[in-house]
């Protein structure tokens, strides 16, 4: 096989990585320059081999879930590739999750592997793991094995897990030729990723994603930001969300770009790295970027080799992106929009666009899609400039959430279309302008958060009657959480206390930075509450109590 140069569509992740061994086997293709790791695109295709063959070795099935709970550490872009090559769906884990959310999140993809990393921040994995059950315990019945990525020479595999570097001596089982023949078997359109999200409501719930979905969608995007085997990206932003791992990974290699990945977000990490790995691309959450900016030694850093980069996630404001350009070098920054049912990119910024079109828009449909906005009662599609729901169709939309039809075909609807729950306006030259959003969630920094995960919660504190968890706008994260609660009669609880009671339950991110005591909740007659109308007083309060200060 001689592949020509990338960029590459249409191939299987797998084998996306084989092509460029093949084409590129010398350039870089991931460096992590803290740890003195640099491996050529060869180098890593034949890392991705063996792992792949050790996972095969353990039984690892095409097909099966597993779950992969680490920072971005370099294993875990090494089994993005060594998964798809044995037709395995890695399942991605929120690093913030606690215990009880990761134990929904295995029995719900109904996990047969789960890969963890010793723990991060102030949670503890090994631990969690133990709290939910182990290998063979019946309160996991489909849990077959646990494995340890340990990070540091004094990091100890846990006696209950397998080492990660065993899966080096394992591969010794299976031949090049078996795993080729496995290869073989796995398709375009088969589901290799999943990815829990709220959707438009409720519960976390598994993305499907196939090779088709994330690598077109990786290419298109990398595309847009003029991606060559020259590029290098400074990959910040955490891989188990699709801004890692598809817009960043698939992005980047699809056009034989090298990464410079950074295991956790850490502003002055990003900096060093940019300037040491003379970074062409940076991506970011507005709050990165804003991070980035406001270190104090900012100033220091020489960031001449920056030229484009994306800024995603949340709203991102107008003022930010410019100062980006201007500040930070990046010429040729875009921004995105999406979400994870759509793999994710739907629009995009021209990366030689107008200013105005660049940092007022989240840009024009990207290619092979299309978009309607739509009036989200009737579906009747709007005109220019109107207010709709935005909804899209094409190769990138998800296969569904896993294990959960009734939430897909709320999200799909016979046609194919998906909706966004996005609020959307598009003008008469295809310009797109992300104008609210009709589904409940809160993005606080680029992190979504369902309201009702957090007021079922609350709801089971003995103080507590009723609850309503809405969002509050901030300066910094765009949205912070915050909760109207209503007290049991003659019940007592403080702020702090309902804040602690969530501490442990729920990722850190979701807790509630604010808690409002009410005797009401504003209702519409026919009894639904309105959220809006909690916000827009909260708010009122809020800028009454600056305005003093
Ligand atoms: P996720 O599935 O975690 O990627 O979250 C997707 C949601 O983030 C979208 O449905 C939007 O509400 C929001 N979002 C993503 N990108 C943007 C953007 N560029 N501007 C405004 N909102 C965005």
């Amino acid at each position: 096989m001689n592949h020509q140069h990338p960029p590459y569509r249409d191939v299987t992740v797998g084998a996306l990585l084989t092509r460029l061994a093949e084409a590129l086997p010398d350039n870089e293709a991931l460096v992590y320059a803290d740890r003195n790791l640099r491996l050529t695109f060869a180098e890593l295709e034949a890392e991705a081999r063996l792992i792949a063959r050790g996972l095969m070795a353990c039984g690892v099935e095409q097909g099966e879930r597993v779950a992969l709970w680490a920072t971005n550490v370099p294993e875990w872009i090494v089994l993005q590739f060594a998964l798809a090559k044995i037709g395995a769906i890695l399942v991605t884990v929120n690093t913030s999750l606690r215990a009880h959310e990761m134990d929904y999140l295995l029995r719900q993809s109904e996990s047969a592997t789960v890969i963890i990393i010793r723990g991060f921040r102030d949670v503890d994995y090994v631990g969690a793991l133990r709290e939910i059950g182990a290998v063979g315990d019946k309160k996991l019945p489909n849990l077959k094995r646990a494995i340890f990525i340990s990070r540091s020479d004094d990091d100890d595999c846990p006696d209950e897990l397998t080492p990660y570097e065993k899966l080096r001596e394992l591969a010794a089982g299976v031949s090049e030729e078996q795993l080729n023949a496995r290869e073989r078997e796995v398709g375009l359109d088969d589901v290799i990723n999943m990815q829990y999200t709220s959707g438009t409501t409720g519960f976390p719930k598994g993305v499907m994603l196939s090779s088709r979905n994330i690598l077109n969608n990786g290419y298109w995007l990398g595309r847009g930001l003029g991606y060559t085997p020259q590029d290098r990206l400074c990959l910040c932003v955490p891989l188990f969300h699709c801004f890692g791992c598809v817009i960043g990974v698939l992005g980047a290699y699809t056009h034989g770009a090298c990464l410079a990945p950074i295991e956790s977000f850490d502003a002055r990490k990003v900096l060093e790295t940019v300037e040491g790995e003379r970074c062409t691309s940076l991506y970011g959450v507005p709050t990165m970027f804003l991070a980035e900016m406001e270190d104090p030694e900012f100033k220091r850093f020489n960031l001449s080799s920056l030229r484009t980069g994306v800024m995603a996630g949340a709203l991102c404001p107008e003022a930010l992106m410019r100062r980006a350009i201007d500040e930070m070098n990046l010429g040729e920054i875009t921004i995105i929009y999406g979400l994870t049912e759509a793999s994710p990119g739907i629009t995009q910024t021209p990366r030689d666009d107008t200013i105005e079109h660049r940092t007022q828009t989240v840009g024009v449909v990207l290619p092979e899609m299309e978009v309607r906005i739509v009036d989200p009662a009737t579906r009747e599609t709007l005109g220019a400039n109107e207010h709709g729901e935005l909804i899209v169709r094409g190769y990138n939309v998800m296969k569904g959430y896993y294990n959960n039809p009734d939430a897909t075909r709320a999200a799909i609807d016979d046609e194919g279309w998906l909706r966004t729950g996005d609020q959307a306006a598009m003008d008469s030259d295809g310009y797109v302008r992300i104008t609210g959003r009709i589904k409940d969630i809160i993005i606080r920094g680029g992190e979504n958060i369902s309201p009702k995960e957090i007021e079922d919660l609350m709801r089971r504190h003995p103080s507590v009657s009723d609850v309503y968890v809405y969002a509050v706008k901030s300066e910094f994260f765009g949205e912070e959480v915050a909760a109207a609660v209503k007290l049991k009669a003659g019940a007592k609880a403080t702020e702090e206390e309902l804040r602690e009671f969530c501490q442990g339950r729920v990722a850190r991110f979701k807790i509630p930075k604010y808690v409002r005591f009410v005797g009401e909740f504003p209702m519409t007659a026919s009894g639904k509450i309105q959220k809006f109308k909690l916000r827009e007083s909260h708010e009122k309060e809020l800028a009454k109590s600056i305005a003093e200060a």
